[in-house]
């Protein structure tokens, strides 16, 4: 048995029937209670639509939870709501991650949201008029599924030829743990994203050894602030102007706030940064603190990684280095091969070919959130692409 919520608050109970078949809710189920799941089904249920939410964890923001004890976030306070809450005064502009665990449980509170802890949705099946869930707890049906498990979802290193026999520590920046822990340490990060810059930022912070910063291409790269201003704060403007405008922004605001990158390794990124959203889904990275370590001399910009030998890295141009630690900023999968693998709507890197309001006609019923970066960010764009679904879906039921 289990109830879905609707606007007005009634909580309709669903069961199975006699057939063992679980009955169809004449709605949504949202699967992933992170700020994708959550603002879609708050979306949802504000359009009338009868909405269920599955969520794997036994609490709200797990990923959060496990990201580094001094993660603040990129995006500005008054940016990174939810609709109906937002931080308590007090909070600073760019809130620590504890915050944004608060700001969930606000939001899920304030707006009574159905959220089903500890259900693991495995594999969802297209059934003509609707979509079949194999879940941990049992089989469940509804006319629509929205699927917002998170595009940052599992870590990913490539297979780097030796790494196994490298004598050093090799990391994925998802378990960077505390700046302070590689006091002394040489470091090499590799990537030089979003979280290859946060890594970089927090270093810079610490009396480490050699820090060496491996790249494939330059970054497209915005300073946290520029004075006292959040650069966050001009997103939406960003946002809304075409993308190679907003990339000849960007590379504008680049050059003129670091001075030429070149002169120490780092070229201009091979395209601009609100293009490379939507092509390769980069995030824009954010300097705190790096770049002036870059031009110090206290990271040094080397170019890709070749392969591991046992006592150090060497890199394409053949040249060796000898970390303590690799720090692999390399990104992550959504790992919905699983789930939604025999589908054929995702990529070849496991990205689904449709997000937001965009759906496949020959899949109707099936939505992802959250699926692609934006400049906006991460909750900003779970509004808006949220309101969207359900403005959608609301339609399709009219
Ligand atoms: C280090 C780091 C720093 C970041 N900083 C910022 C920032 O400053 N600003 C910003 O806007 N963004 C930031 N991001 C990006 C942001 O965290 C993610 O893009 C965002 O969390 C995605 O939200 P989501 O709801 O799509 O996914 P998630 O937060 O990952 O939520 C997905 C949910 O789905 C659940 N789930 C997954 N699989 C299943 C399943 N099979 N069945 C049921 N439930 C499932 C998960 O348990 C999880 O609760 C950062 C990311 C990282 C890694």
């Amino acid at each position: 048995m289990t109830t879905t919520k609707t606007r007005m608050g009634m909580e309709a109970e669903i069961s199975s029937d006699w057939t063992g078949e679980p009955a169809i809710l004449e709605g949504a189920i949202v699967i992933g209670a992170g700020a994708a799941g959550l603002a879609a089904a708050y979306a949802l249920i504000e359009a009338g639509v009868a909405t269920e939410i599955l969520e794997r964890e036994g609490r709200l923001a797990e990923p959060w939870h496990h990201r580094h004890e001094n993660l603040h976030l990129n995006t500005h306070r008054d940016l990174s709501t939810l609709p109906g809450v937002s931080f308590p005064k007090g909070t600073p502009a760019f809130p620590h991650r504890s915050a944004v665990i608060r700001l969930f449980n606000d939001f899920a509170q304030t707006h009574r949201l159905p959220i089903a802890f500890g259900v693991v949705v495995d594999e969802i099946e297209f059934r003509g008029d609707h979509w079949l869930l194999k879940t941990s707890t049992g089989p469940r049906a509804a006319r629509h599924v929205v699927i917002a498990t998170g595009r940052d979802r599992q870590p990913f290193i490539p297979a780097w030829k030796g790494m196994k026999d490298f004598s050093g520590k090799i990391v994925h920046s998802a378990h960077f743990g505390r700046a302070s822990d590689y006091a002394g340490k040489k470091v090499l990060v590799v990537g030089a994203g979003n979280s290859g810059f946060d890594a970089l930022n927090h270093l810079s912070g610490v009396e480490t050894g050699q820090m060496w910063l491996s790249a494939r291409n330059g970054p497209s790269l915005l300073p946290k602030r520029i004075g006292k201003i959040a650069v966050h704060r001009f997103s939406p403007v960003m946002a809304s102007l075409p993308a190679r405008l907003a990339d000849a922004v960007m590379a504008a605001t680049q050059r003129l706030v670091f001075g030429d990158l070149g002169k120490y390794g780092l070229p201009p990124a091979p395209s601009g940064g609100a293009s490379r959203l939507g092509s390769d889904y980069t995030a824009i990275a954010a300097d705190d603190g790096a770049v002036d370590a870059i031009k110090a001399g206290r990271i040094i910009v080397v170019p890709q990684v070749k392969e591991f030998r046992h006592d150090g890295v060497v890199l394409e141009s053949g040249q060796s280095i000898a970390p303590d630690t690799v720090i692999a900023a390399t990104g992550y999968r959504t790992g919905l091969e699983t789930m939604v693998g025999r589908l054929g709507v995702l990529d070849a890197k496991g990205v689904p070919l449709f997000n937001g309001p965009a759906n496949d006609p020959k899949l109707p019923g099936l939505w992802f959130t959250g699926m692609r970066p934006s400049i906006r960010g991460c909750f900003a764009n779970a509004r808006i692409q949220g309101a969207a679904i359900a403005g959608r879906i609301a339609k399709q039921r009219r």
